[in-house]
């Protein structure tokens, strides 16, 4: 049987040839050779399984809140959890702690609030982040000195080979500055969270700071991938950009944002090229002014198209 008849047959919902751009929050990106919406387990593993016998090269999606996908697209097959892979449970708790399970295609926003509304703190680390939490494990996301990696106790995880599901403790999971990395390259599927007990207030009061804070901070509501580079040790990606005067430069339809220069925004049909063209340049530029090499934090995925379209200053 060929592929297409193969995923055909797939009990779920498999697309060919579908754009990616509407599954970011950049609002950028071309077609996936597959985009797959499994529903379960054995429906993961019965996928991983087609795309072994084809040799087809695997990616997982989660929100796309930190990736740029490129306009030439993704080859093979692009995974993306269904809604079965939400939700949280608890699992245990005491007079200080509680256990918490939580589906990898949950979306931080509601894990937040699930701490906020339960008095659990912890949360706070996540406030304001968007993105799915198996995107938020892979990234290691958080605060400039928090990271999900604290809350995590262990993740239910199914590897792309053996396609079995596995649990991973801690201590077998690798994690640093807004990275992860698992024994191999597979699919999370939840997680254990160990959250404690904290004020309902406190925790309140902080999310309306923290909201409002990144309003000002932040290009809130553009299409955007949050920080691209990560910090360098000791400073601040954004403060070392905007000293070199590239707040607002644009190239085609990408712009360093105005309000905080570690964000990229797509302005309104941005190619890959243009934002790929200002990563380039926000490179050279600092490390000729400010002899600092900027390292991506952005997760960038899939096959270059046509060149970028090169404007000034806004
Ligand atoms: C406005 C804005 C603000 C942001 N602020 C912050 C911030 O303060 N702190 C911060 O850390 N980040 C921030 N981000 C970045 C982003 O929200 C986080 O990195 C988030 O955790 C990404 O989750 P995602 O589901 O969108 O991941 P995606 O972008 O979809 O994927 C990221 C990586 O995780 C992998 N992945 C996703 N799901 C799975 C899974 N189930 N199994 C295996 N691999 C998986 C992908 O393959 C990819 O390598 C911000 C982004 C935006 C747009």
């Amino acid at each position: 049987m060929d592929l297409k008849s193969e995923f055909s047959r797939m009990p779920f919902k498999v697309l060919c040839d579908e754009i990616l751009a509407p599954y970011t929050t950049l609002q950028i990106g071309g077609q996936a050779d597959y985009l797959a919406f499994p529903q379960n387990e054995k429906d993961l593993s019965s996928l991983l399984k087609v795309s072994q016998n084809f040799n087809l090269p695997i990616t997982v999606l989660g929100g796309g809140a930190n990736t740029l996908i490129l306009d030439g697209g993704v080859r093979g097959l692009v995974v993306s959890l269904s809604k079965n892979f939400k939700g949280i449970e608890v699992l245990l708790e005491n007079k200080n702690e509680v256990l918490v399970a939580v589906g990898a295609f949950e979306k931080i926003p509601s894990l937040v609030r699930f701490g906020i509304k339960n008095g659990l703190s912890g949360v706070e680390r996540l406030m304001g982040i968007p993105g799915t939490l198996g995107g938020a494990l892979m990234m290691n996301a958080g605060t400039a000195t928090q990271y999900i990696e604290d809350l995590i106790e262990s993740i239910l995880w199914m590897p792309f080979e053996e396609r079995k599901m596995k649990t991973l403790n801690k201590e077998e999971i690798e994690f640093s500055y807004r990275a992860t990395k698992l024994p191999a390259p597979g699919v999370v599927i939840s997680s254990i969270l160990r959250l404690k007990r904290g004020s309902k207030k406190e925790l309140e009061s902080l999310y309306k700071q923290n909201i409002s804070i990144r309003k000002k901070k932040q290009p809130w509501g553009k299409p955007c991938a949050g920080s691209i580079f990560k910090n360098p040790r000791n400073d601040k990606a954004g403060r070392l950009i905007e000293e070199c005067g590239l707040k607002k430069l644009c190239i085609g339809s990408a712009m360093v944002s105005e309000v905080h220069a570690n964000f990229l925004v797509n302005t309104g049909g941005a190619k890959s090229s243009d934002i790929l063209a200002l990563i380039n340049e926000i490179k050279l530029t600092v490390k000729k002014l400010k002899n600092i090499d900027l390292n991506l934090e952005l997760n960038i995925i899939g096959e270059e198209e046509s060149p970028a379209r090169i404007c000034s200053h806004a």
